[in-house]
């Protein structure tokens, strides 16, 4: 039977798994020789037992027998005893902090004798003990009412307040032992009420029933939101701390604080914390009495005050780390009553890494380690500068994809497209949005919705594009067609009205709040030099160029377009690992997709094609060019054709209504579209499939793309495109492509006298390509793992259709930890990508792998391809520096 209790002098700060960060630095500081008053922590385990089985594990109570009886003849009292009482705190503490989340309750112990020999026991005057004894005794019955019994906190706060009301004063302060007393009757009272059974007096059933209420808060509705948020895995469950009370509301010589080793907002070394006299530690947290700063416990307490800096400073150095710390003076006596590894802001986390490499407590290896891509990411984007006066706040919806963005309201793809294109600062607000917003959304600074998740088009979209967005704000009805919104409050935004979101906070305002840049991307952009942007910018640029020199992984962009490649390789990117050409047939293009097909016969469908060339040439000479001497894969043509081609229900309604009338083209149109209409278009006529079934479209692609690098190289530029065919299931199709394209790059070779070798490789993104990598590297000089189509097949989820539905539900039921579209599913795609790049490489040695999804840029994903050895990951623009981070951290 593995052992459930372990008293602070056996844990340590490893024993996180078990003893929760709190039971586990509680034992390290114990250990270390700090002020912590004694306790024991029953572990997580016992928790985890409690919660499957609804009863506690066989041994538990004989093992927390043991334990207290040792604490009791420590502390030489027993627990509740009448004429000088043990008191302990119930405190719940899981692996990962979750602050607030769960429950506490203090003073566990007291009753109607024990509150006298507490009295009894202290010093000071007999007003002083009575009311110290009556105050601790009301929060025993409040807190366990709350958190033990299920209580509306409310009832106990007003009953507070009448009590106030009728003392005259707004401070608790200036309640007497008899206010207190009386509040213990009234408090008893509502127990009775409200719980339907006595506040229960024997102690040790008070303790016994604190821990199940500690380990039931695990499950309790904010702790579960603040899991799914954090990604804080579903199953872990709290430990408890049983943990002897010290004293803060015993008189102005005693009270209770906060400190951080450092300022937790920007990394700053300095005294940073709140004091308040005279409380017990939930008072700081509750806001219900103003504390002061740190800083003025030297005044009032000196000795006390040298004793904690100095305490700071031993836990600095064992932990080499910014910590936290909670502390409690009882009568100029100094108590620790939890530290761990503190929070910090992004920028925090980066000052504090290279604080502590200057100051050799850490190696820069070690400084990578304490920065994360996330970090990086939110130091990446724009911000509203902090003082917002004179704006109205409208709501609050999901934080989908961090940043600021203020602009006009528009409601439409086309209306956000026409007013950026006047110049003017645009944000898009929909209901939800589809790919046929994505034109929009480029022309838009941010995106608005009121409808969908996280993970929904509008979410994943924006993050991908580095944009702004706010999804899921559903207090707002949005009426697309009168083109305009309503806010609670019945506030009503129109087209063109100013509003300003908050991307990082989902924070929505009617009005302009400014914006500034950021000041690590004008470091990346090349704009500011490193020693002239400030320490924060010197410590971004000096761990990424620890992460570039420790990476085994590149780091490539997807980019279809000159401006971005540009912008990606400024950001450190070695190359494009996905240009998709698609996004060249939009806007003005898609008459001539159209053209294509609605080609009656063969010359019609090659007028077509001829058309489209040189647009495409052009499109391939500015990218080779923005990434000249590095490697550019091409997509070849993957979307189903229809995608180009307009709305289905729109034209059906515009033939119908015309009747006879109807425009020829439109007529032959909607043939086309019926033609064309497919029940699951994802797994219908695209990619490789295309290209195989119109003849023609693929060669197009691919002579653009030969001629495109014939002329850069002419131009005395260093183009080096690679081929990629999408889709592939079948070693059979890519044969069949590429040999299509062999013949024409030989063609091409041949016309313009220039030879630019180009790679040809496939997408690997459906399981019977990974299944049959050994047959498909036959044909394929690099595989590229489209990660998103390789999750949509593998589960058999269509990402947009899962996602608002039911992933809620699965993310709930722990059947996930997180979207497998927003990281990738190790056990399952993970393990098709491992035998794909096995079965690969064995086929054909030094094959080039690379990934191109979604997942390229997030962090667990990236430490997922450095370990399965791919040779780069590619993501978005902005992500590059995320990913070079992650590449780097990955390594070490
Ligand atoms: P949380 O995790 O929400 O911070 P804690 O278990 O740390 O909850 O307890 C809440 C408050 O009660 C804290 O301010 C803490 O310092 C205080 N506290 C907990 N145990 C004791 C104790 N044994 N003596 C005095 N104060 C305590
Ligand atoms: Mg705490
Ligand atoms: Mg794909």
């Amino acid at each position: 039977m593995p052992k459930f209790v372990y008293d602070f002098t056996e844990g340590n700060k490893d024993l996180k798994d078990l003893l929760g960060g709190k039971g586990a630095n509680l034992a390290e500081m114990t250990n270390l020789g700090l002020p912590v008053p004694p306790g024991f922590t029953i572990t997580a385990e016992a928790c985890r037992y409690y919660l499957e089985h609804g009863n506690l594990p066989e041994g538990l109570a004989d093992e927390v027998n043991a334990h207290l009886a040792a604490l009791e003849s420590a502390m030489g009292k027993k627990l509740g005893q009448s004429d000088d009482p043990l008191l302990v705190s119930v405190r719940s503490g899981a692996k990962f902090s979750m602050p607030g989340m769960m429950e506490t309750v203090l003073n566990v112990g007291l009753n109607d004798e024990s509150v006298h020999g507490l009295a009894a026991q202290v010093g000071g005057t007999e007003t002083e003990r009575e009311r110290f004894a009556w105050d601790s005794y009301r929060r025993l019955i409040q807190m366990f009412g709350k958190t033990v019994l299920d209580i509306d906190g409310d009832l106990f706060e007003d009953a507070i307040e009448d009590v106030k009301r009728a003392r005259g004063s707004d401070n608790d302060v200036d309640l007497t032992a008899d206010d207190f007393r009386k509040l213990v009757e009234r408090f008893k009272t509502i127990v009775r009420e409200q719980a339907g059974r006595e506040f229960p007096t024997d102690p040790r059933e008070q303790m016994d029933l604190a821990v199940e209420a500690v380990f039931n808060s695990w499950n309790a509705p904010r702790a579960i939101l603040y899991r799914r948020q954090e990604r804080i895995p579903v199953d872990l469950g709290t430990a408890v701390n049983i943990c002897s009370m010290v004293f803060g509301n015993m008189g102005m010589d005693s009270g209770t604080g906060v400190a951080f080793t450092r300022d937790p907002a920007s990394g700053q070394q300095g005294i940073y914390g709140d004091y308040l006299q005279n409380a017990q530690g939930e008072d700081v947290v509750a806001g219900i009495r103003n504390t002061v700063p740190l800083k003025d416990l030297e005044r009032i307490d000196k000795a006390s005050y040298d004793r904690l800096l100095e305490i700071m400073e031993t836990l600095e150095n064992h932990y080499r780390d910014m910590c936290d710390i909670e502390f409690t003076i009882e009568r100029g006596k100094l108590w620790m009553l939890q530290t761990r590894v503190g929070k910090r802001t992004a920028a925090a986390a980066f000052r504090i890494a290279c604080q502590l490499l200057d100051q050799g407590l850490i190696d820069v290896d070690e400084a990578a380690r304490r920065v994360t891509g996330d970090q990086l990411a939110q130091l990446m984007f724009p911000r509203f500068a902090d003082r917002v006066d004179g704006v109205r706040k409208l709501t609050k919806g999901m934080n989908a994809s961090p940043g600021a963005a203020v602009g006009k309201v528009v409601f439409s793809s086309e209306r956000a497209a026409e007013l950026a294109r006047a110049g003017e600062d645009v944000i898009l607000v929909r209901r939800e949005t589809n790919p046929d917003d994505l034109a929009g959304m480029v022309a838009a600074r941010g995106v608005l919705t009121s409808r969908g998740g996280k993970t929904s088009h509008a979410a994943v979209v924006a993050r991908g594009m580095g944009k702004t967005c706010v999804c899921g704000a559903e207090e707002l009805d949005v009426d697309v067609k009168n083109g305009q919104f309503t806010a609670p409050g019945g506030v009503t935004v129109r087209e063109g009205d100013l509003i300003s979101i908050d991307g990082t906070s989902g924070d929505v305002y009617l009005g302009e709040v400014p914006v500034e840049d950021s000041p690590v991307v004008r470091y990346f952009e090349g704009e500011l030099a490193a020693e002239e942007g400030g320490d924060l910018v010197k410590a971004v640029d000096r761990i990424m160029r620890h992460a570039d020199e420790r990476a085994a992984l590149k780091v490539r962009a997807n980019s279809d377009n000159p401006g971005d490649s540009a912008r990606a390789r400024r950001f450190g990117a070695a190359g494009i690992g996905l240009c998709r050409t698609e996004h060249m047939f939009l806007g003005d293009r898609r008459q001539l997709i159209e053209k294509l097909v609605l080609a009656a016969d063969g010359t019609e469908r090659q007028a077509a094609l001829d058309a489209l060339e040189p647009l495409q040439k052009s499109d391939f000479e500015g990218i080779f060019e923005a990434m000249d001497g590095l490697p550019v894969t091409i997509r070849l043509i993957d979307p189903p054709l229809h995608e180009f081609l307009p709305d289905i229900t729109e034209l059906s309604v515009r033939v119908a209504l015309a009747g006879d009338e109807a425009d020829e083209k439109d007529r032959r149109l909607l043939e086309a579209v019926n033609r064309l209409h497919e029940q699951n278009p994802m797994l219908g006529l695209r990619g490789v499939r295309l290209g195989l079934a119109i003849p023609g479209l693929f060669g197009m692609q691919v002579r653009a793309i030969a001629e495109a690098a014939a002329a850069r190289r002419s131009a005395g530029g260093d183009p080096r495109p690679e081929i990629m065919i999408p889709l592939v299931g079948a070693v059979q199709e890519l044969e069949a492509v590429r040999d299509e394209a062999r013949a024409i790059l030989a063609e091409v070779r041949e016309a313009t006298g220039v030879d630019v070798p180009a790679l040809i490789g496939t997408m690997i993104e459906l399981p019977r390509a990974a299944l049959t990598a050994g047959q498909i590297a036959e044909a394929a000089e690099f595989f590229s793992f489209g990660t998103n189509d390789l999750t949509q097949t593998t589960w058999g989820f269509s990402r947009d259709d899962v996602e608002a539905s039911f992933f809620g539900r699965y993310l709930e039921l722990g059947i996930f930890g997180v979207s497998p579209f927003e990281t990738l599913d190790r056990d399952g795609v993970g393990r098709l990508v491992r035998i794909a790049a096995e079965e690969g490489r064995e086929a054909r040695p030094g094959i080039k792998l690379g990934i191109c999804g979604e997942h390229g840029g997030d962090p667990d994903s990236v430490h997922f391809c450095h370990e399965v050895g791919l040779d780069y990951v590619s993501c978005s623009p902005f992500r590059v520096p995320v990913a070079r981070l992650e590449a780097g951290r990955a390594a070490i």
